[in-house]
């Protein structure tokens, strides 16, 4: 199973900004990103991130390295911006029934972490560049909004973060029907995955 996962933003382009704060979006879903990653490689699958540090990659670029690598699922990561003091998470969907499929899954999950949060739930969006032009069933995530300031503050605490990559994580592995049931890896078999993985 290989995933992409896409940090959007990055370098030049912050994203939105925290208004409580000033938090960048572009830092916040690098972080939660790499978060996902360890989540993902942990449970055996395999990985690549369209970026890994803070540099701008444009979106053609972020697509083509999913598309040549022949992802089998795509996972594109935000935090949300409005003029309002709108509120809540919502995951967009390019409307395929796969990529449908795979936002339900990332959004039961969100919801299921966060009862506090509003659900704005999954909404079909066919003109987001990501879900567009990408060739594997693909989702674009945005967890809170940055422009609301009580979720500005939410998601600068890490633990929030982490939460958050382990509900796309969760949603990921339904999809893939990976069953969390199965006996848990020892701690040897993770230290040896996580080294194939770093080409150690
Ligand atoms: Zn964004």
């Amino acid at each position: 199973m290989k995933v992409t996962i896409d940090a959007g933003h990055g370098g030049s382009d912050s994203g939105a900004r925290g208004r409580f704060n000033g938090y960048f979006e572009s830092h916040g879903v690098l972080d939660i990103g790499l978060r996902l990653k360890s989540l993902l490689v942990l449970h055996g699958l395999q990985v690549q991130m369209t970026r890994e540090d803070d540099t701008f990659i444009s979106l053609p670029e972020r697509c083509r390295m999913a598309n040549d690598w022949g992802a089998d699922v795509f996972i594109s990561i935000h935090l949300n911006s409005h003029t309002s003091n709108a509120a809540g998470c919502e995951v967009f969907t390019s409307g395929s029934t796969k990529s449908r499929d795979l936002a339900n899954k990332v959004g039961y999950r969100h919801a299921e972490a966060f009862p506090q949060q509003t659900n704005r739930g999954v909404k079909t969006n066919n003109s987001l560049y990501v879900l567009r032009y990408t060739s594997m069933p693909a989702i674009l995530t945005e967890g809170c909004f940055l422009s609301n300031v009580e979720e500005n503050k939410w998601v600068s605490i890490p633990d929030t973060r982490q939460q958050m990559a382990q509900a796309i994580c969760l949603g990921v592995l339904d999809y893939f029907n990976i069953n969390l049931s199965k006996p848990e890896l020892t701690l040897e078999e993770r230290v040896v995955r996580i080294e194939k993985h770093l080409g150690l």
